[in-house]
């Protein structure tokens, strides 16, 4: 069973998709694990630690993908017309690919696995489910990518984040506004409470509050019945009404005029992002003040953001930087790796060492986008040739 590792090369990613931990636990099933040179630098793994671990360091793509019966990414692969290199011209039939796919943004890559006659899963669709929670990328990477946000947030604020009583007098604790109280929203949270900030966060889902006020935040959201129905089976937020959200917005508003940052991350799957914070609110904030939209690639929270720009909204700093999770690459990549050998690991055989998925594992099922080159996913059935 040779895995094969490649560099990611699509823009803002200095993630890589195993780390010499991982390598090691690969090796260790009997696996022989190639990775492309050079492809854990950006997240400060040198070629020569993936050697120690036991990998096989390949000088390019071709060579790393030869005979390859498992290729990791942490990005679907190039294709044509999409970078320098069509990545999935390398991938050899029968070969299973495990990455993030964004499917809904890139329908025509499943055709583009179709026709490269491989069986690719998308880590993004793992369930939310307890027996999925170590192989949750979808957790991992925005757990770290709120608490990144938090620090691009006090980077940009001129000023200090807790309260510091001085000889020279006292300077008063930052007030930060977390918007979104999900996996990113919550640790976001966390991370400016630790920092000293008064913090309060809001969510349209009634479970968050009890998950904000645990972490010393003050939950704000408007008293409405709405609420109760605000959560799907699957435990994301649902679309709210035009009057909710007027509500909301009104609510938002007088909160925001008060914040010194706001920390955005709500997500509505599958929509794009709710906008919770309108130009006129932005126009309420002091100068100095900050915002980061973690949102901007979905759309954004605020109007005024631009993806993978920092606009300055007369002395507002918008922070729309795209892939906040590859900000903090090194931990990024760890977690991500792990997440991947804990999906894959159940279903490497202990007799032939080779990978022989379980497809009626509803695991298996909810991520199987295609199966030996044809798509298989119910969601995406219409989108084949
Ligand atoms: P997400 O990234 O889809 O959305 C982020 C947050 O934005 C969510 O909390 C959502 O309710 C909120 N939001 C959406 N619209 C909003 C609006 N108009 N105003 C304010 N907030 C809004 O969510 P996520 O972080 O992926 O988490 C989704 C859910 O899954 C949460 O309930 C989380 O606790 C749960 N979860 C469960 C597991 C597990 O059991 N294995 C693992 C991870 C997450």
């Amino acid at each position: 069973m040779k895995i094969a590792i490649l560099k990611e090369r699509r823009a803002h990613e200095r993630r890589v998709a195993i780390t010499p931990e991982v390598v090691k636990k690969f090796v260790s099933k009997g696996a022989e694990v190639v990775v492309e040179a050079t492809a854990g630098i950006a997240s400060r793994i040198p070629d020569e630690a993936f050697e120690q671990a036991g990998a096989i360091i390949a000088a390019d793509i071709e060579t790393t993908l030869r005979g390859a019966d498992i290729l990791l990414k942490v990005q679907r692969p190039l294709l044509a017309g999409e970078g320098d290199v069509d990545e999935l011209a390398h991938l050899q039939p029968g070969c299973t690919l495990v990455s993030q796919l964004s499917p809904y943004n890139a329908p025509e890559s499943l055709r583009g696995y179709e026709r490269a006659g491989v069986t690719a899963l998308a880590m993004e669709f793992v369930p939310r489910i307890t027996r999925a929670q170590t192989m949750d990328v979808l957790s991992s990477q925005a757990n770290l990518a709120g608490y990144r946000a938090v620090l691009e947030a006090a980077f940009e604020y001129e000023r200090a984040m807790p309260m510091m009583m001085t000889a020279a007098g006292t300077i008063a604790p930052a007030k930060v506004m977390v918007l979104g109280a999900g996996v990113a929203g919550l640790q976001a949270i966390a991370t400016a409470r630790r920092l000293g900030a008064v913090v309060c966060g809001t969510d349209v889902r009634p479970a968050a509050k009890e998950q904000v006020e645990s972490l010393g935040a003050k939950f704000v959201m408007v008293d409405s019945a709405e609420m109760a129905s605000a959560e799907t089976a699957g435990g994301y937020a649902k679309e709210m009404s035009d009057e909710f959200k007027q509500r909301q917005a009104e609510l938002v508003a007088a909160t925001l005029a008060k914040q010194d940052i706001a920390i955005c991350t709500a997500l509505i799957p599958g929509k794009p992002a709710p906008t919770l914070i309108t130009a006129a609110m932005v126009a309420q904030m002091r100068p100095g003040s900050i915002i980061v939209d973690m949102a901007v690639e979905q759309g954004g929270n605020c109007e005024l953001s631009r993806s993978g720009e920092v606009v300055d909204a007369d002395g507002v700093s918008i922070i729309g930087y795209q892939n906040m999770p590859a900000r903090i690459a090194a931990d990024a990549s760890a977690l991500y790796a792990r997440n991947l050998y804990a999906f894959l690991e159940p279903h490497i055989q202990a007799e032939d060492r080779a990978l022989k998925f379980n497809w009626d594992d509803e695991i298996i099922a909810a991520t199987l986008m295609t199966r030996d080159g044809q798509i298989v996913h119910p969601q995406f059935l219409d989108t084949g040739e």
